[in-house]
């Protein structure tokens, strides 16, 4: 059945739902059993526009575990690996240094499970990082994970501050506002706003990083996590919809377009730290890959395809240019209290 028609079927049986439920609902039900990257599909992402992507995340790893002593047992962790793109790149690179991990996915989607198989072929599938294995360091990347869970929304009523809820308005769903006040779960930064004000928070985010960095602290490692995001609190909703490369309206198709909000990482170097990593910090996406060398490999790229320079640089522009993705794409990074700093940051 059509998800829209049954949101509308149990919002008419037992009242509206929460944006977050609708957001979990809607994604688990878009990911599960299609590709959406690509031209033919929704959305495009950094290791699909550019093998440099992938590669400078690679030689990043593995400038890290060299420094870190080389342990020899130790595995790479990618959340939300999409077509597997990232990894393939990513552990090319890394091996050139001799790192050479065992692999393990986090994902949810049958159908890119199958994908990640045929690029990747050799890792281990993970529903969620619970299963992640505890014995040796991890290797931990993230690119655009954290903005597919979801988010929940607390609206400004002339009544005080309400969740933000789905309702149905006709044929449509539409976004309202509860009816239970919930004035004590606002933080108090950003409390005293007009009416219609929203506040935007990501409690599935902070969970996956605190999981994340207590496995690190606890077994050694580090992780690179990539997102578009804002560094400061601020009001207002990021839920965004995708379809065919277009935005459309978030409520409009569930479980057809694809559903994000920006990433917080003003709250997320506390929740690693609390868990007892360290937060190496975080830095634009551009300054990120420049720092690691994005000039030089785009050279090199060029001058053993002279015919596809013009478009391995248009690519490399992409990922870094501050009109592109360079600014508004994050990169935060995080390691074990005993593991060394990582590059760039
Ligand atoms: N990292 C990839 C893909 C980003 S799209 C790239 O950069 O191209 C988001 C990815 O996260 C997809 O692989 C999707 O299936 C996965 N995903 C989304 N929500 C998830 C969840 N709750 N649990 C596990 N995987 C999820």
């Amino acid at each position: 059945m059509d998800l829209k028609a049954r949101f509308a079927r149990l919002i008419a049986a037992t009242g509206p739902i929460s944006v977050a439920q609708f957001m979990a609902e809607s994604n688990a039900r878009y990911y599960d059993r299609r590709d959406p990257l690509g031209s033919a599909g929704d959305f495009t992402t950094a290791p699909e526009i550019s093998q440099v992507f992938g590669e400078l995340i690679g030689l990043w790893l593995a400038d890290l575990w060299d420094r870190a002593g080389r342990p020899a047992r130790v595995h790479y962790v990618e959340l939300g690996p999409g077509r597997g793109t990232l990894a393939r790149d990513a552990l090319r690179a890394a091996q050139r240094f001799g790192l050479t991990p065992q692999i393990h996915f986090v994902e949810a989607s049958s159908a890119l499970r199958s994908v990640q198989r045929d690029l990747v072929g050799d890792a281990v599938w993970h529903d969620d990082p619970g299963s992640l294995p505890d014995d040796a360091p991890l290797l931990i990347v993230a690119n655009e994970f954290l903005d597919a869970l979801p988010v929940r929304q607390m609206v400004r009523t002339a009544a005080g501050w309400r969740e933000r809820m789905v309702g149905i308005d006709g044929e449509r769903l539409v976004p309202i506002a509860g009816p239970r006040p919930m004035d004590a779960a606002v933080p108090p930064l950003l409390a005293d706003a007009g009416e219609g004000a929203i506040i935007e928070t990501c409690p599935a985010a902070a969970a996956v990083v605190d999981d994340l960095a207590r496995r690190i602290a606890a077994q050694g490692g580090a992780a690179l996590i990539i997102d578009y995001g804002r560094t400061a609190m601020a009001h207002g909703s990021s839920l965004q919809a995708l379809r065919a490369h277009r935005k459309v309206d978030p409520f409009a198709y569930p479980g057809r377009a694809d559903l994000t909000a920006h990433v917080d990482f003003s709250v997320l170097p506390a929740v690693a730290q609390a868990a007892g990593a360290r937060w190496m910090g975080t830095v634009e996406q551009g300054a990120f890959l420049i720092a690691l060398g994005l000039g030089a490999r785009v050279d090199a790229l060029c001058r053993a395809a002279p015919g596809e320079a013009p478009a391995i640089r248009a690519a490399a522009q992409r990922l870094a240019a501050p009109q592109a993705m360079g600014t508004l794409f994050k990169v935060m990074g995080l390691a074990a209290p005993d593991w060394p700093l990582g590059a760039g940051f």
